[in-house]
């Protein structure tokens, strides 16, 4: 009997040990936890490994989501364009801020964002387009950054899920996911790809003036100490956390790798039935498994979900409610049935453990343990 947790945050740990320790203490020996050099390193290793001019970094991926709508000087009414198919975050800002989030549907094969269903959610109000990159790979910013650029719209990505995913134009170009829209918005989570040992967050531009404007609402509306110029807030990514990401930073690449090795044994092994739909990959991106996430067919995921938990494997939903039906977010506009590949989504999605961490053994009991069940 083994124990499989969802992530395996201790074993990841263990390994870099000798080099986060040393940097903790040095912080604590020098307290000075909030800004200073080990947070400018980060940023500036973060910039030139994602290949962008601005990381600004704050203290988790819901500000980064809401700093950007206030940097981009978004008014409440605007309408602003997102999937049904996410974690709360996404619309938790648009709502905090009176804006009008405008909920659309997700391709059936990516779970991504339809580009044709922003196309027809489009208004003489919609200001901006926030794609999530779900489960780590990216929405079709191709299309996205079409519809934007003839609507004039602003295109906040939700990198949350995918950093270090790599998208291609059909020109040949390649771009990191959450570089390519106006704003790049990411969450540091412990359990995100590239997770602190805390909260962070960070945005990220090829813009100057725009970074400029963020730098001002993350930190008091102030450029000139004690001048406000703007309502801001204040929301930083501390030095004990920074330091901790320049260690894994150095490792995303092995850790994404890894998490690939493990996708792909999930993926062989399930491929001798059909009552699991294995994640499928779009051609224009790379996939980095923030979640390793299937669609049964045909299963009582209930009890499925018993029997992995009666073998100590974890498991999770991802997402059991999408946006339009949550009970906070209930909206005239909308009803159940609007939304139908999101809703059958919700009803057959389960996601199985996915870190960086995985023998073999582990990843044998885990596909054997679901395919047992599934018989
Ligand atoms: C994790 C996550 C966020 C929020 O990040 P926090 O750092 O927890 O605030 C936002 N969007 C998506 C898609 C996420 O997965």
């Amino acid at each position: 009997m083994y124990n499989i947790p969802m992530v395996d945050l201790v074993g990841q740990y263990n390994k870099i040990k000798t080099e986060v320790d040393a940097s903790i203490q040095d912080i604590l020996s020098k307290a000075s936890f909030i800004g200073g050099p080990y947070v400018k390193q980060f940023q500036e290793n973060l910039q030139s490994y994602l290949n962008v001019k601005h990381v600004i970094p704050c203290a988790n991926g819901t500000d980064a989501l809401q700093v950007a709508m206030m940097a981009l000087n978004l008014q409440p009414g605007d309408e602003v364009i997102t999937t049904t198919f996410t974690f709360i975050a996404t619309a938790e800002v648009i709502a905090l801020l009176r804006l009008t989030p405008v909920l659309v549907d997700i391709e059936k094969d990516s779970y991504n964002i339809d580009p044709q269903a922003i196309e027809r959610a489009i208004t003489p109000k919609t200001k901006a387009i926030v794609p999530v990159h779900i489960f780590g790979q990216c929405a079709n910013m191709e299309a996205i950054l079409d519809i934007a650029k003839r609507h004039n719209l602003y295109v906040i990505e939700d990198n949350a899920q995918a950093i270090g995913a790599d998208y291609s134009f059909s020109d040949g170009s390649v771009m990191k996911s959450g570089t390519i829209g106006t704003i790049g918005c990411t969450s540091f989570f412990p359990s995100k790809n590239l997770g602190c040992y805390g909260d962070g967050g960070a945005l990220f531009t090829n813009d100057d003036e725009l970074a400029d404007q963020i730098r001002i609402v993350v930190n008091h509306g102030m450029k000139t100490r004690y001048y406000h110029d703007y309502v801001g807030v204040n929301s930083r990514l501390d030095a004990i956390q920074a330091a901790v990401l320049d260690i894994k930073l150095k490792h995303l690449d092995e850790y994404i790798a890894a998490r690939q090795y493990a996708a792909a044994y999930y993926d062989k092994a399930f491929s001798i039935t059909d009552k699991i739909i294995t994640p499928k990959k779009s051609a224009f991106t790379t996939h980095v498994y923030h979640q390793y996430v299937i669609v049964l067919n045909g299963v009582d995921r209930a009890k499925l979900m018993e029997h992995l938990q009666s073998k100590g494997i974890s498991c999770a939903i991802y997402y059991p409610v999408p946006l339009h039906e949550q009970k906070a977010y209930q909206d005239p506009r909308y009803k159940k049935g609007d939304f139908p590949v999101s809703e059958y989504l919700c009803d057959n999605v389960i996601a199985l453990p996915m870190h960086t961490e995985f023998t073999d053994e582990q990843l044998e009991y885990v596909t054997k343990s679901v395919l047992e069940f599934i018989g």
